[in-house]
């Protein structure tokens, strides 16, 4: 078998042993002589798995039961309108920290609920860099504040979280979800799309505090309601039961390989050998980004013309290293360097990046 060197930014790379599990149990999962795909989600076994992956979340983000854990579906950008939805109305005012294209998306849906506050304006500095805390201008009285921890496409990622006072904080952390051990408290709710750091695509994790919870509104349509899926376990209808269960495999291969503090130790090494590389060579790479709003899980940097990054995409494929084409919007390379990308892959991609710019530079 020969695994290729996976940097797709999402659907991205799967920890082996978590896809080998379920290859080993795809056949005859628990003894039920079925496949996790075709066993009712009401059933015993379904249900302890459903729990498992459950548990597993509240351990990793060390949460007790005054937030709920919901797998929800519609990716995150269901959650961009469904957290205004629940809890905006006319006339109230939510605050949106807007650094990359994903907040700007997150910012739309919440327009037609009520109204925006755009508390930093990202665009203002050509979205390259995370604000700092006396940048922001806060609502006293918003409903929320809305952050993406890390910015996707622009390659930066916040390193220390916005102080919000009392008014609660809600982070879109699709793209670095259980990157590093967090103070999960600090966060009224935390969503993430499962595809890029846990899971398959097809589930998104959505966490909340019961007291915000509490103020969700009432009048919204069955399955567009909070309470609906916290009410009922996540199972008011039928669950994305595989995606779960790919979710509860990478989940416990997470806390055997050590947890949240090896996962971190590891990204750090991994993005310190791409940033320390393209620094090595500045004549030939470049980073729009600034360096304390660099991304641990995404690093986006420029070749010195399009005609060689298109080169160095293309070279890239052929030694089986694939997803370095940076986002269409933005162009240039992108190494997304997710929990489950190995060290190796780093190691392979950097030494690469050193061979093309002396071939090319
Ligand atoms: N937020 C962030 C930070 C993302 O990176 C993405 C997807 N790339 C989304 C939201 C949208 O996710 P989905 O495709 O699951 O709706």
């Amino acid at each position: 078998m020969s695994r290729a060197y996976n940097f797709f930014a999402g659907p991205a790379v799967l920890p082996l042993p978590a896809l080998e599990r379920a290859q080993k149990e795809l056949l005859d999962w628990e003894g039920t002589g079925t496949s996790v795909m075709e066993t009712s989600h009401r059933s015993k076994e379904y249900d302890a798995l459903h729990n498992e992956a459950i548990a597993l979340l509240r351990e990793h983000l060390n949460i007790n039961d005054d937030y709920h854990v919901m797998f929800l579906t519609g990716g995150a950008s269901m959650q961009f309108a469904m957290i205004p939805m629940n809890l905006l109305s006319q006339g109230q005012t939510a605050d949106y920290i807007h650094t990359g294209t994903w907040s700007k998306k997150a910012i739309a849906e919440a327009k037609l609920f009520g109204k925006v506050n755009v508390a930093f304006d990202g665009e203002t500095v050509g979205l390259t860099r995370i604000p700092k805390q006396s940048e922001l201008n806060l609502t006293p009285d918003a409903r929320y504040v809305h952050m993406t921890t890390n910015n996707t496409i622009k390659g930066t990622q916040f390193h220390t979280i916005p102080d919000t006072g009392k008014v609660p904080l809600i982070a879109d952390m699709s793209s670095d979800f259980l990157w590093r051990p967090i103070d999960a408290t600090k966060f009224a709710m935390i969503y993430a799309g499962a595809q890029k750091n846990v899971g398959p695509a097809g589930v998104t994790v959505a966490i909340m505090h019961k007291d915000l919870l509490a103020q969700c509104k009432e009048e919204n349509p069955t399955l567009l309601k909070y309470k609906t899926h916290a009410d009922k376990n996540s199972m008011f209808n039928t669950c994305p039961c595989f995606n779960i269960y790919m979710l509860r495999n990478v989940l416990a291969y997470m806390k055997e390989i050590g947890g949240l503090s090896a996962i971190e130790a590891h990204n750090r090494k991994k993005g310190d050998l791409i940033y320390n590389t393209i620094e090595s060579y500045p004549d030939f790479f470049s980073s729009p980004v600034d360096k304390e709003s660099r991304s641990y899980m995404n690093i986006v940097f420029r070749l010195p013309s399009e005609e060689l990054e298109a080169k160095f995409v293309a070279e890239g494929v052929a030694q089986k290293m694939l997803g370095l084409k940076g986002h269409r919007s933005v162009g240039g390379i992108r190494i997304s360097t997710y929990n489950s990308c190995p060290f190796e892959a780093v190691e392979k991609v950097t030494d690469f990046m050193k061979a093309f710019a002396k071939a090319n530079g």
